[in-house]
């Protein structure tokens, strides 16, 4: 295993966490190490099912610039003609009746928040925040190709940061007063899924709760010393590094629902994180 002889094992300090950072460290530490302390490249990958899902994961991406791009108000006859794939025409269609559908206040696409956590900072950039009689919506979109659980995505870092940071540093919305966690909700609108969203309700528990695990997580990781690699291998299943791994080459198939659509998360998020 060449590749990772010699690793680095130490973050920047100060780092800035996002939830695709914290997502890969609890899901695989060696991977967090790879992508976010050696920012190591993955091997180009030629098999069928990874090829399919990196061509979903560049759609997946075009759709968020659509859907950015209509929330700030560019006409929706332009923006349907770059709809072009089979995919985004369908998503794109799901996507103009939900607008129709919804009367949701004052919007902010595209808004990123940071805040200190220990000695690093956490930061997220939201799809979507709508804020409406004092009360806050937070949007992502997802492209799945299958519907997770609401309980899945409930467990899932992004629900916990996304909801989390926004109480800590959102109050710039809200007339200077931070939301109260009641006050604020997140909806992951399934592309494909269009009429069954995730909406996931929040409270001061949650809060306290979320705010805890992720300052507990980022204090983990600053004083690790090793980054193992994942006993679980269905984690390895869609995971770029595999080669650096000896997990294999080839992606698996008949993967479960969890590993794929983790993979293609964190791969689009990435990609957002770069180009955005
Ligand atoms: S291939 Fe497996 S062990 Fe290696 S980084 Fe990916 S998930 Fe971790």
């Amino acid at each position: 295993m060449p590749e990772t002889v010699n690793l680095k094992s130490e973050i920047q300090n100060p780092f800035t966490f996002s939830q695709s950072s914290l997502q890969d460290y609890v899901d695989c530490a060696r991977r967090f190490q790879l992508r976010y302390i050696e920012q190591l490249q993955w091997p180009a990958v030629e098999t069928a099912p990874v090829l399919e899902n990196e061509r979903r994961q560049v759609e997946g991406q075009q759709f968020h610039r659509l859907a950015q791009q209509s929330l700030i108000g560019l006409p929706a006859e332009k923006l349907a003609r770059l709809a072009n794939t089979p995919n985004l025409a369908r998503w794109w269609e799901n996507w103009q009746d939900f607008r129709e559908l919804k009367d949701l206040g004052s919007l902010y696409p595209e808004l990123s928040l940071s805040a200190p956590l220990g000695q690093h900072r956490l930061m997220a950039k939201y799809d979507l925040i709508a804020v409406k009689d004092g009360r806050a919506s937070i949007f992502d979109w997802k492209t799945y190709h299958k519907r997770p659980k609401d309980e899945w995505m409930s467990a899932r870092l992004q629900t916990k940061v996304y909801r989390a940071l926004f109480v800590v540093a959102g109050a710039h919305l809200n007339g200077g007063q931070p939301f109260a966690p009641e006050q604020v909700e997140m909806t992951y609108w399934y592309a494909d899924f269009p009429i069954e969203p995730s909406q996931l309700p929040y409270d001061a528990s949650r809060h306290k709760r979320a705010w805890a695990e992720l300052t507990s997580l980022v204090a983990e990781i600053s004083s690790k010393q090793s980054f193992p690699l994942t006993n679980d291998e269905k984690m390895c299943g869609y995971c770029p590094y595999r080669s650096y791994c000896e997990r294999g080459v080839q992606a698996d198939e008949g993967e479960s629902i969890e590993s794929e659509i983790s993979s293609l998360d964190v791969s689009l998020e990435q990609i957002q994180e770069i180009e955005f």
